[in-house]
């Protein structure tokens, strides 16, 4: 027997190694087979180890400490490998739409009604008067009728769908004019070039960058123009000397020339936002009474609901989009639709919609409640961080985000952390210092800005559970 033979005997059975006490409480929860899967591949792992020489105290391996450490070791892995991967996080970046964070935080008559769809039979496509097959759309058309002054409306998973389908299904083989000062990225790979040739459409450029007249739409019109579109340019804006074409006179000359007119709002708002201290953006309404056939806006950017892109207008044309096959590619299921449903009908309470929908509370919080919380969290952040960084409350300006209104920002207030380094260290320390919030049992995200770590506190709900967490952070 070599000696390698005769080490191997040292090594625990996989039968004893599961009945070990510390794994009972992974097998129960997570089952048999990944514990046994995670012993097999640490007794492997140890096998190797003897085998390369790597393991010098043999005699140890033998032992009951090693088994009871050996298992645990186990546990560990199991855990890791079954933790959760999308996880809860505390936005401090200021940004309230944050694409990267989820966008809206939706209200609980939302997430009431999603639990429901999701764990019970639904007539999502079935009709209770007579028993027939029904259609989705018709739980929130009529709701979104009503506040759109729509004729019709449909929904599919997000807006980036909604501006395919309905570019699909106008103008598959035809040309659509749109202004160059519109041809944006919205982000994601969101480019309406590319957009446009997924849909099967030859893009017309009308225009330049900055200006863009109705002549210049007049001029490029065609046999072979099926569509004239409008982009919200969403996360950019031009100044300076620029002109571009309301959507009064784009709907009359798509009219006079028998055309349809789309226009691709992004956010898209149901409510008349100056009222609310917020910037001015045109309401679907509004831009419907315009005179567009179709308006295409996002369900989880300012209307503050789930994912889904809605698309609204002319009876005829939603018909067409809902016949196009990819419509049935591109639906929304239940529980969207569950989600979508309760956050329309808080739009039809106005006066009650800033207290019960979390996007606009977030988007209208007083500045001086946030200065407040800033300057209540302050001792508590200054005593953990002691000798590690400053922390200083300051006024800070927050974004809407998810390209609504990109340029328009919010005052708002920040705790303000700046390490203590050496020179040449801050900005290893400021990394640091970021990465061990992001650590958080709750992560924590802030921005990193002119040298400071800023949690603006805007968007933060619950402040005891970010104090809670501060014992945790290891910096
Ligand atoms: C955000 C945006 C989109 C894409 O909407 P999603 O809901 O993110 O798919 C399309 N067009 C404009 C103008 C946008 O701002």
């Amino acid at each position: 027997m070599t000696s390698n033979e005769s080490n191997f005997r040292l090594l625990p059975a996989l039968d004893r190694v599961l009945q070990a006490e510390a794994l009972q409480p992974q097998i129960d929860s997570v089952g048999l087979n990944v514990v046994k899967q995670q012993a097999r591949a640490q007794l492997q792992a140890l096998r190797a180890a003897i085998a390369n020489g790597e393991e010098d105290a043999l005699d140890w391996i033998g032992s009951e400490q090693f088994l009871a450490e050996f298992c645990q070791a186990i546990a560990n892995k199991v855990q890791a490998s079954i933790s959760d991967s999308l996880v809860p996080v505390i936005n401090l970046t200021g940004t309230v739409i944050h694409t990267n964070l989820g966008r809206s935080k939706l209200p609980a008559e939302a997430v009431a009604a999603i639990e429901l769809a999701a764990t019970q039979a639904t007539n999502l496509e079935f009709d209770l008067d007579s028993g027939a097959r029904g259609d989705r759309d018709s739980h929130l058309e009529g709701l979104l009728c009503e506040l759109t002054g729509a004729e019709a409306a449909t929904v599919v998973n997000n807006n980036a769908a909604a501006v395919l389908l309905v570019l699909n299904t106008l103008a598959a083989v035809g040309e659509v004019l749109i202004s160059r000062g519109e041809l944006v990225e919205i982000g994601g790979a969101f480019r309406i070039p590319d957009v446009m040739k997924s849909a099967g459409c030859t893009l017309i450029e009308v225009g330049t960058t900055n200006r863009t007249h109705l002549a210049d739409y007049e001029k490029q019109i065609t046999e072979a123009t099926a569509l004239l579109m409008k982009v919200h340019t969403s996360n950019f804006e031009i100044r300076g000397f620029t002109k571009s074409v309301s959507e009064q006179d784009m709907a009359s000359l798509a009219e006079a020339r028998g055309i349809p007119f789309v226009s691709d709002l992004g956010s898209g708002t149901l409510i008349d936002l100056k009222p609310l201290g917020l910037p001015y953006e045109p309401t679907v309404r509004q831009v419907l009474e315009a005179g567009a056939d179709l308006v295409t806006f996002s369900g989880d950017k300012l209307l503050g609901g789930p994912q889904a892109g809605l698309i609204v207008g002319s009876r005829d044309f939603i018909q067409r989009v809902k016949s196009n096959p990819l419509k049935r590619a591109l639906r929304v299921d239940k529980i969207t639709l569950a989600g979508l449903v309760e956050v329309l009908k808080l739009y039809l309470d106005p006066d009650r919609l800033l207290q019960r929908l979390p996007l606009l509370r977030d988007l209208t919080r007083d500045v001086a409640e946030i200065e407040g919380l800033a300057n209540a969290l302050l001792p508590q952040f200054e005593e953990r961080l002691a000798g590690r960084a400053e922390v200083e409350v300051r006024a800070c300006k927050s974004q809407i985000g998810s390209g609504a209104l990109p340029l328009e920002l919010l005052d708002s207030f920040a705790l303000v952390l700046t390490p203590i380094a050496a020179k040449g260290e801050t900005d290893a320390s400021l990394l640091r210092l970021a990465a061990a919030f992001r650590q958080l049992p709750k992560p924590v995200i802030g921005r990193i800005h002119d040298g400071s770590l800023y949690f603006d506190l805007r968007c933060l709900g619950d402040s005891e559970e970010l104090l809670g967490q501060l014992a945790s952070l290891e910096v």
